[in-house]
């Protein structure tokens, strides 16, 4: 699947990274930490559970491709690892449940989405 926001790295997981001087953590690949500016961050891959942080109904969909979904869910995840990412939901996802992603194609495109978390 062609992934140009590089969310996985072509993998099945989230991608993120940390920086090894400051310790911090985030989601939008770069080649410096946003923090201390330290180069050369680490990359891991997300285990994919977290906790909704925020939670909407899309009913205006920005392309055709997304039109045919609309209604979907919209939803921020603070996953475990330290980051915040935007995913497709669940239809009956709230804020504070506890979520596990899966990479699916959506519109052609591999993207995260949310189900909610049996733990
Ligand atoms: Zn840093």
């Amino acid at each position: 699947m062609n992934d140009p926001q590089g969310w996985t790295q072509g993998g099945e997981s989230l991608m993120h990274q940390r920086c090894g001087a400051c310790g911090l953590v985030w989601y939008f690949h770069r080649s410096f930490c946003p923090g201390c500016g330290c180069a050369d961050p680490t990359q891991a891959a997300s285990q994919g559970r977290g906790t909704v942080y925020a939670s909407t109904l899309v009913h205006r969909a920005p392309n055709d491709e997304f039109r045919a979904l609309v209604p979907y869910r919209l939803v921020l995840v603070d996953l475990d690892e330290g980051f915040r990412a935007m995913g497709h939901g669940q239809a009956d996802l709230a804020i504070g449940d506890r979520v596990q992603c899966r990479i699916t194609s959506i519109a052609g495109r591999p993207l995260p989405r949310f189900h909610k978390d049996p733990e």
